[in-house]
């Protein structure tokens, strides 16, 4: 028989196999040579109370042979033939989902990406962190796999679709990730190995016979009968389809500014904007883990926090145990810091996004302050000129070449000017200022409150130790592209079907591939 069987074991205990077996055999009554063996189902860490346990729940096999997960199976046809052809902009999370299940469905997918494939786009990368040098068309946002690539690679989200995030996770571990993934409460990839998986997903996309093009920037949409009837690329070339997916992630303001300048409708969407926040890992572990800070078993400690101050949601974002804070910017004079880490999540720091939501009227309020913004106030690209104006005056602060305005923790919050800095992950390298000066005051005074009140919740987390690091400005995406509930197109283009999150539909990799795959069994229903 099978039996489903939920228990707590302590973090040395949990990854021994003949104690979990024992467990097994005296829940279920058998004896422990009854046990065959058993799947994990789940596993999570409880570390608020002072002793920590490890939750698992496995699936056993009792007085019967036991049976290796059968990895799922996915129907990737040969498109090559296929009269069927979507163009995908953007290959991205939902880019490439989107891809990988039209071709399921016996579609042939032309994904249009703008940068480079995950190998090439290294060195981008390396020049960015190096010498402060950006490339507009590939960097941590854009090129193969998207924002998804060079991402932390934490694959939660708040969707509670369940069978599909399962899809979503088998598909990861069906191109390369570890079976782990399936079971852990936080699973995570880690930066390391996400190229690898998104290299594999192209190669399945071109073996069955999609396009996967680089270095093809859509600027135009020839657009006749409220339908896209092409689309054109920098490099002068021109595509046809009958449907079109927009999956160009949150960082693509010229995409939004074309919709814009071409009267298709867009909306102005409330995001998060503030700072990241770095700590040594070893002062977050004696936060969480206390007395058993020193304990090997145990990965290195994570934290959520929210706080509401003034009526207004500060929040951590994206906390990264382990990680790295990376330089986001998708272009020259901006400031957009984000985290990753590598899989092991061994670096001596741990990194947070740590945002305040913006709204509407925050931005309206803020104009007179900020003369760039005047005569924006009804423009639906209202809040992405809005966070543009803060990563520009970032930029500014921290002096150029990609170097980022900082202050540590305490001195944010007394507003009192750091002297000096403590070593940071952020390679481009540090400049003290006085944030206050910098970010707008909402979000400095939300912000310098929430710093105190988690101190707190967790004491020894509001220190001098910590370094606030400005800005983190993409959390999502500052603009809507609306979609018709029942036929997923945008209300005014038939053929043309916004996805992602740069769309507004998903926040982050998890619900991004969710919404790709949503709108290619949508695009399929309709076609095939
Ligand atoms: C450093 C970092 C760490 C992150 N960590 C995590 C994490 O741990 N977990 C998590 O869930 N999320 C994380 N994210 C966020 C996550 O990567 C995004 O939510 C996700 O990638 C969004 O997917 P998307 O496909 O909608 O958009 P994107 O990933 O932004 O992809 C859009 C693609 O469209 C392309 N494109 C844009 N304009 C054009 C054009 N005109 N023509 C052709 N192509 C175009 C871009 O080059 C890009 O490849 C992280 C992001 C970053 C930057």
């Amino acid at each position: 028989m099978q039996q489903k069987i939920s228990f707590k074991l302590l973090p040395s205990e949990a990854s021994d196999e003949s104690i979990i077996k024992k467990i097994i055999a005296q829940t279920s009554g058998k004896k422990q040579s009854a046990v065959t063996g058993f799947h994990l189902l789940k596993k999570s860490i409880d570390a608020r109370a002072k002793t920590i346990w490890v939750n698992l729940t496995v699936n056993a096999f009792i007085d019967e042979p036991f049976k290796v997960r059968e990895p799922q199976l996915f129907n990737f046809r040969d498109v090559r033939k296929a009269e069927k052809k979507v163009i995908i902009i953007g290959a991205g999370p939902t880019g490439l989902f989107a891809a990988l299940q039209l071709i399921e469905k016996g579609i042939k997918p032309i994904i249009l990406e703008r940068g480079k494939d995950v190998r090439t786009r290294r060195r981008d990368l390396a020049m960015l962190n190096k010498e402060g040098i950006i490339n507009p068309e590939s960097n941590y946002c854009f090129g193969e796999g998207g924002a998804g690539t060079y991402s932390d690679g934490k694959l939660y989200t708040r969707s509670n679709k369940r069978g599909d995030i399962d899809r979503i996770l088998n598909l990861f571990v069906r191109f390369g990730a570890e079976e782990k993934i399936l079971y852990e409460a936080h699973p995570h990839i880690g930066t390391n190995k996400l190229p690898h998986i998104i290299t594999a997903m192209r190669n399945q996309i071109n073996d069955c016979g999609g396009d996967f093009l680089f270095e093809k920037k859509v600027i135009d949409l020839i657009i006749e009968k409220e339908k896209i009837q092409s689309v054109k690329t920098a490099d002068g070339n021109t595509f046809e389809a009958d449907n079109f997916i927009l999956a160009t992630g949150h960082s693509a303001r010229d995409i939004f500014e074309l919709l814009h300048a071409k009267n298709i409708l867009i909306e102005a969407k409330p995001f998060a904007l503030g700072v990241r926040i770095e700590h040594p890992q070893i002062l977050i572990n004696n936060c969480q883990y206390k007395s058993n800070a020193a304990n090997d078993a145990l990965p290195p400690a994570s934290y959520s926090l929210v706080q509401q101050v003034n009526g207004r949601g500060v929040f951590s974002f994206c906390m990264c145990p382990g990680g790295i804070i990376a330089p986001a910017s998708t272009a020259a004079g901006e400031i957009v810091v984000n985290g990753w880490s590598p899989s092991k999540r061994n670096n001596p720091f741990a990194n947070s996004g740590m945002v305040v939501q913006v709204e509407l009227e925050d931005a309206v309020k803020n104009l007179g302050k900020f003369k760039s913004l005047e005569g924006l106030e009804n423009s639906p690209l209202l809040l992405m000129e809005f966070q543009k104006m803060v990563e520009q005056k970032c930029f500014d602060a921290g002096g150029g070449k990609f170097v980022a305005p900082a202050q540590r923790m305490v001195d944010f919050s007394n507003g009192k000017n750091s002297s000096s800095l403590p070593t940071c992950s952020y390679q481009p390298g540090l400049q003290s200022v006085h944030l206050k000066e910098v970010l707008p005051d909402f979000v400095y005074q939300s912000l310098a409150k929430g710093f105190i009140e988690f101190g707190k919740k967790m004491p020894g987390y509001f220190t001098n130790d910590a370094v606030v690091v400005a800005t983190e400005s993409r959390t999502s995406s500052p603009v809507r592209i609306p979609r018709n509930n029942d036929t997923l197109t945008h209300p005014q283009i038939k053929n043309l079907y916004p996805c992602g999150e740069g769309a507004g539909y998903a926040g982050g990799i998890v619900s991004a591939a969710m919404d790709g795959e949503r709108i290619a069994v949508q695009i399929a229903a309709l076609i095939s």
